[in-house]
């Protein structure tokens, strides 16, 4: 998609911004929009997003986002690219988006979007870290602010409203509902782009973020291939990102000159052996059959999947002889990583047609192929979970499940829904506490302790997971009314609540408060 920030060069027709008599905020001078304006902005778009019913917090895929965001954050930040105003002001958040359509974007404030047809599409995690350092770079380098800024005295009202109409109007119509409504940016849409200078410079800082994170350079190279292919098929619909990035010979060979010069293995040392790049082509296939599943393609392309995994079954030597000896000696060669992914897909989908026994079964050939890979035999562990969740299966105990993954989020909530659905609340509770003390803004966390709680008939508890919840996605008047409830809980049924639980609630329900009125005082400000 055109990233965000395009639109906001647009004057949208008779859109003279409401009360342009200089009652308006920092935006239309000659100053630099500052990070906290840019932020505020920002969390408007968030606000808007977390309620879209395409929004998607799928923890499995993002944590394999985070394994790749995490380090380009880190390079860019070793390498100075990221100043430490903005580094602290940002969000640096990645929505995932339900949307079967090639697309990333970039948002006002540190927030950027993926859709789950870019996860599907790729080739490796090296195109995907290319696509992300060159997001990323976009905000680092302040492309954003910069054109926020050349808006001139336009509301940050307006202009969030203008981004979320784009986001709007970029969906993929078969994609599902597009709730996100807002502005009169479509006509904007097809107009305008960040400069070619700015692409450049995306391109470039981007380059060296994803080397120095231990990425492959040829991600960016095969990646650019894989649009100019799409491009000559006029495919743009489905590739969305290539609207906004137009691919010149120019950018394409720039893009080779520098693949020439940077060293062949990313600078991390070991990254790029052979084994390793194997490793890495098992998990990102696995991934990327998640995303295509998850954006819904539809009855017929579940039976293909099915289809296709079980032809690939019969292409695999029989399960009696292997060992897990020769499993453990088998390399991740390029032939298993599309087995990998062709059995994840088969499995998953079979599970959605619930074919729960052929399903059961292709999980069965899959496990050897990961087994030799940790982060590729969670995944897959994961998997078994989930199909046991979608089959009504009892899982093990939660004492048998591996919880060995320190800071494994998609293995803590893909157990604890497991542990939910099997009424087995007094297992998780403590562990979703755990997590929430070191995480108090993941709202899937929150929402599964809010049951976790409420099936243990602990209702204070219960209604505080829930406001926080509430409040990590910014719902910060929706997290008020249920603070409140609790207080009024707490008063009616003397001993609801301990004393500690009761003072965190007080302590709460005023940091929440006054955020409420922070937020209305912005509003007329903004206006
Ligand atoms: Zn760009």
């Amino acid at each position: 998609m055109l990233t965000a920030a395009n639109v906001v060069l647009a004057q949208p027709a008779g859109a003279a911004p409401a009360g342009a008599s200089g009652s308006l905020p920092s935006l239309g001078d000659n100053s630099e929009l500052s990070a906290a304006a840019e932020r505020r902005i920002g969390d408007r778009i968030a606000t808007a997003i977390y309620r879209d019913p395409d929004y998607l917090d799928d923890p499995v895929l993002n944590d394999y986002l985070q394994s790749v965001w995490q380090p380009l954050l880190a390079a860019a930040r070793a390498r100075g690219e990221l100043g430490a105003e903005i580094d602290e002001r940002f969000a640096w958040q990645i929505f995932l988006v339900r949307d079967r359509s090639v697309n990333a974007f970039a948002l006002p404030g540190g927030y950027f979007g993926v859709h789950l047809g870019l996860i599907a599409t790729v080739g490796s995690v090296d195109e995907l870290a290319a696509v992300l350092g060159h997001e990323l770079s976009h905000v680092t380098q302040r492309h954003i602010s910069r054109l926020m800024t050349q808006q001139n005295r336009q509301a940050p009202w307006m202009i969030a409203a203008m981004i979320l109409g784009v986001l709007a109007a970029g969906k993929n119509p078969s994609a599902g509902s597009a709730a996100i409504v807002g502005g009169q940016a479509v006509a904007a849409q097809s107009q305008l782009n960040f400069s070619r200078d700015m692409e450049r410079e995306a391109d470039r800082v981007g380059f060296g973020v994803m080397l120095d994170a231990g990425f492959a350079g040829r991600g960016v190279t095969s990646m650019f291939e894989k649009l100019q292919q799409a491009g000559r098929l006029n495919d743009n619909g489905a590739f969305p990102y290539l609207r906004s990035h137009p691919l010149t010979t120019e950018r394409i060979a720039e893009a080779q000159a520098r693949q020439q010069l940077a060293p062949t293995a990313g600078s991390k040392p070991g990254k790029e052996t052979v084994a390793e790049a194997g490793k890495a082509r098992v998990l990102h296939t696995m991934m990327a059959a998640r995303a295509r599943i998850l954006a819904a393609p539809g009855v017929d392309a579940l039976h293909a999947m099915v289809a296709e995994a079980r032809q690939r079954v019969s292409a695999l030597p029989a399960l009696s002889a292997l060992s897990a000896q020769s499993a453990v000696e088998s390399p991740a060669t390029a032939a298993n990583s599309r087995d990998a992914g062709a059995l994840y897909a088969g499995v998953l989908a079979a599970a959605q047609l619930r074919d729960f026994a052929g399903a059961r079964s292709l999980l069965a050939r899959l496990k050897p192929l990961s087994a030799p890979i940790e982060r590729a035999a969670s995944a897959v562990e994961l998997l078994g979970i989930e199909l046991d969740l979608l089959a009504g299966v009892e899982p093990p105990s939660a004492a048998s499940f591996d919880m060995a993954r320190a800071g494994a989020r998609d293995q803590v909530l893909t157990q604890a829904r497991s542990l939910l659905a099997a009424q087995r609340a007094a297992d998780v509770s403590g562990r979703l506490q755990t997590w929430v003390a070191g995480h108090p803004k993941d709202a899937m966390a929150w929402q599964l302790l809010a049951v976790a709680y409420g099936s243990q008939n602990q209702p204070v508890r219960a209604i505080r997971a829930d406001a926080e919840s509430r409040a990590a996605q910014l719902d910060y008047s929706g997290a008020l009314d249920r603070f409140k409830a609790a207080q009024g809980l707490m008063r009616s049924s003397p001993g609801s609540a301990d004393y500690v639980e009761g003072s965190i609630i007080d302590t709460r329900t005023r940091q929440i408060e006054s955020l409420v009125k922070e937020q209305a005082l912005q509003d007329k400000i903004d206006r």
